[in-house]
């Protein structure tokens, strides 16, 4: 990576302004799920045993603007307290009197929690003079959010506009194996995209037709390129305004010699419900007034087979409606596999790590991005205005 991280600085004595992505969800105002607080500990950790006095700074959920009592970050800054093992001071504002009183008691080591940064409008308009306040906070400004640095905020781009700005390790790790996997993965190097559309995920197919061997599309998104063949998909959810793209794509796979596997057996429903009637056909067998729910068995062994020989493998976007357990089979299938494969494998998007999280088999992933939309802007080819603007090494 050619960007500084807090390894290039001295924070002793030093306030330290960290953007964090504690964006997690809370219920009865507890932490339910802290992976995100947990991938931060070791750059905040880092920080506390170089002697810095730790600011940190996130964003929870869209109060879009104004302060939302649901909405605050104090069961985030006791489950950070428990975590690190020591305390967390909260502030009940990210500027202004408030915060900077807190930040003045700070003492080296010492940990305090701003408030959310989107209770002001002015976090996501990228506002300098909101920006120049968070950064009057601090000596250092440190991005370890990788997860919002696809966006232009002030706590995520701002910022560094006034103070030296480093990357966290978080930021530094998921930089590194993204990157790696675009510019020097090992080969046969295997994307496999899933999802609910095409529109989404154009400019990642693109881009990854230009680096990957195979290239695996299920989901929803497979369904524009079975009409783009055209195979009928009844009821299905599909972008008909899309297929010339989709056209267009397998093309280009074409000409740059890329595998492109789709699925040749499909799981089809009644209705796209919970306890909808369905069975499995073949691709060009789907009745009118059903809709494409899953991919089939027989599509399941076609990804494995494309998936055996692989040492890298990317994954994005379930491979149906995954939410629903009838329909999630196809996606729980590609968990095992990839967790089964001897392949460098990374996982990326909201959806999809979720998803594979509910298959408890995470851990046996090699990276799970912490980013859904940054992942997929990363892959893109797309410079993150949130890394963009860190110190160059
Ligand atoms: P990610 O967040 O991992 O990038 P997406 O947001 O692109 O993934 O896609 C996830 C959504 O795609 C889920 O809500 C899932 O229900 C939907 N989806 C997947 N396959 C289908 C399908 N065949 N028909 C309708 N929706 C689908
Ligand atoms: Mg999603």
């Amino acid at each position: 990576m050619n960007k500084q991280t807090i390894r290039d600085i001295d924070v002793r004595d030093k306030r330290v302004l960290v953007r964090v992505d504690f964006n997690v969800p809370i219920k009865d105002g507890k932490v339910t799920d802290d992976t995100r607080i947990r991938a931060a500990l070791p750059t905040l950790q880092a920080l506390i045993d170089g002697g810095g006095k730790l600011i940190l700074m996130s964003h929870l959920g869209r109060p879009k603007g104004k302060v939302v009592e649901s909405l605050r970050l104090t069961p985030v800054a006791a489950k950070l307290q428990e975590l690190l093992g020591r305390p967390v001071a909260k502030a009940d504002d990210c500027v202004g009197p408030e915060a900077e009183a807190a930040v003045a008691k700070l003492k080296d080591g010492e940990v305090l929690l701003l408030e959310n940064l989107r209770f002001h409008p002015e976090e996501e308009e990228n506002d300098p003079e909101f920006a120049r306040k968070l950064a009057s906070l601090a000596d250092l400004y440190v991005n370890d959010a990788f997860g919002t640095a696809h966006r232009a905020h002030a706590s995520t781009e701002g910022v560094a506009h006034y103070l030296p700005a480093v990357a966290g390790y978080l930021m530094e790790k998921e930089l590194r194996i993204m990157g790696k996997a675009l510019e020097a993965p090992e080969r046969p190097f295997l994307a496999i995209l899933g999802g609910a559309k095409v529109s989404d995920k154009i400019g990642v197919i693109r881009n990854l037709l230009d680096k990957v061997d195979t290239l695996v599309v299920g989901g929803g998104m497979a369904n524009t390129f079975l009409l783009a063949q055209g195979k009928p998909v009844g009821k299905s959810k599909a972008e008909h305004d899309r297929v010339e793209d989709a056209r267009r794509l397998i093309a280009k796979a074409e000409e740059k010699g890329v595998r492109l596997v789709l699925p040749t057996d499909v799981v089809v429903a009644k209705e796209v419900t919970r306890g909808a009637e369905y069975k499995t056909v073949p691709v060009e067998k789907v009745p009118a007034s059903w809709s494409i729910v899953d991919v089939g068995k027989a599509s399941q062994a076609a990804f494995e087979a494309a998936l055996a020989d692989a040492r890298t493998v990317f994954w994005n976007g379930p491979m149906g409606v995954a939410e629903w357990p009838n329909f999630a089979r196809g996606t729980e299938g590609m968990a095992r596999a990839l967790a089964e494969a001897r392949a460098f494998t990374v996982v990326g998007g909201g959806d999809s790590v979720a998803a594979l999280e509910r298959t408890g088999l995470a851990d046996r992933i090699s990276h799970v991005s912490t980013g859904g939309g940054a992942s997929l802007e990363f892959l893109e080819g797309k410079e993150l205005p949130g890394v963009a603007c860190l110190a160059d090494r």
